[in-house]
């Protein structure tokens, strides 16, 4: 028996479902999750004592690996000054500016704790600002799980919000209109019927949870131009893409200009921290200076910040989004070749530093592509990578992630292992 099997039986004994996020569970590939002790660049060990190279990141915080020096100080320097202190701190202030500086857009931020915080103040704000309810989203576009966003549509139809979870009042979800992602038609046709209701666009500018799905040419140029007609927000949920596909994010790398973006993930470097920001005359609705409620204990965290600050310091490197590419492309065109050598069917998608993975022929770009990719073989490639030391997320539906700590061994060394398993996924 293993050291990771006896420590989910203790956590199951406690916690509920043994995790305290449900993908861990590996639910979507069967199995049992793998107890990990630490972790070291691009590495994390397991409690049995096995190496895996990493290509969850923490479900993408840590863009410079695990346990970065740079940042570990940056946090022990924090924490020796005090964990919180429920009143202002300077670190903030450095924060706001850093992101400032790489996302001009966001004249105003709000600190938060998670991303699910950041989209549930974005919809609230944009509600108040537009005195509107509705909102859209699209199908296979995760953005937490504030009620109005945990909804998807029935069967790739546009229809009324149908809630994803017991809990959600449906009379909340009817609020909540389903587009399908790079389908600018889909969300025209939901403005013609109900463009004077919906407050807010919320949309991932590459979609990183249906697995990674980059935007086809002008779709967000129409999501703008649609919001601009009807007078609605266009959000961007910045939290997976934001300091991931480029310094400045999606919004930079495709010159769109949103009303509200949110961020997460990276600007914690691994600690919880979340962000909502936009114009001044929209940022100054929050409370205190404007009406709309939002608050929290944790919010601008020293420690936390001090992880972010240290974080996005560290990306203004020269050449530090070019490197990341191309350790991703180098990747996924190793995987792509390996797996043509082998008959398997396999497509990849990739933007800066966040890559995607399909059982399928291509191209994948709606919904429907990602569904009809082979969830079967995807299972059996993800046992095989980890029996081999590859530690790849445990669901077909997530988007991977290289950090700056990936050497061009790791990634050769991933795609020998993957050699070696589509060889025997193209057996019977
Ligand atoms: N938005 C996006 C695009 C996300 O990928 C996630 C989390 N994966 C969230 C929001 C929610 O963030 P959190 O898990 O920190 O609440």
């Amino acid at each position: 028996m293993t050291a990771s099997h006896r420590a989910f039986m203790r956590a199951r004994s406690v916690i509920a479902g043994g995790v305290n996020s449900p993908v861990r569970a590996f639910k979507g590939v069967g199995g049992e999750p793998i107890f990990m002790q630490r972790g070291e660049g691009a590495y994390l060990f397991d409690v049995d004592g096995r190496r895996y190279i990493d290509y969850v990141g923490a479900w993408g915080p840590l863009i410079l690996g695990h346990a970065d020096a740079d940042v570990t100080r940056a946090v022990a320097d924090a924490a020796a000054r005090g964990l919180a202190f429920g009143a202002p701190t300077e670190g903030e202030t450095e924060l706001a500016l850093e992101v400032r500086a790489l996302m001009p857009g966001l004249e105003r931020l709000r600190f938060v704790s998670s991303g699910t915080e950041a989209t549930m103040t974005a919809l609230r704000l944009a509600r108040a600002v537009t005195g509107r309810d509705k909102v859209v989203k699209f199908e296979g576009g995760y953005h937490g799980h504030p009620d109005s966003l945990l909804v998807k549509a029935g069967s790739g139809a546009l229809t009324l919000g149908v809630p994803t979870s017991p809990g959600v009042p449906a009379a909340l979800a009817a609020h909540t209109l389903v587009a399908r992602f790079n389908d600018a038609d889909s969300v025209g046709a939901l403005f013609a019927q109900h463009g004077n209701d919906i407050a807010a666009v919320i949309v991932e500018p590459v979609a990183g949870n249906m697995n990674c799905v980059p935007p086809v040419a002008g779709f967000h140029e129409r999501l703008r131009a649609l919001c601009d007609q009807y007078g609605a927000l266009l959000i961007f949920d910045e939290v997976m893409t934001g300091f991931r596909v480029a310094a400045g994010g999606a919004q930079a790398l495709f010159g769109i200009r949103p009303d509200l973006t949110t961020l997460g993930k990276i600007i914690g470097g691994g600690l919880p921290v979340g962000a909502v920001g936009g114009p001044a005359a929209l940022m100054d609705q929050l409370l205190p200076d404007g009406p709309v409620f939002q608050a929290g204990t944790n919010s601008g965290n020293p420690v936390a910040m001090a992880a972010g600050l240290a974080t996005l310091k560290k990306l203004k490197a020269p050449g530090f989004y070019e490197t990341l590419s191309q350790r991703v492309a180098a990747l996924t065109v190793g995987l792509s070749e390996a797996a043509a050598r082998h008959g398997v069917a396999f497509t990849t998608n990739a933007v800066g530093g966040m890559f995607g993975l399909f059982f399928a022929e291509g191209p994948v770009r709606y919904y429907d592509d990602v569904m009809r990719a082979d969830a079967d073989r995807f299972r059996r490639f993800f046992h095989g990578l980890l029996g081999l030391g590859v530690y790849l997320a445990p669901s077909a539906y997530e988007a991977g992630f290289v950090s700056a700590a990936h050497t061009p061994a790791d990634i050769s060394a991933t795609v020998a292992a993957a050699e070696q398993v589509f060889s025997r996924l193209s057996g019977p």
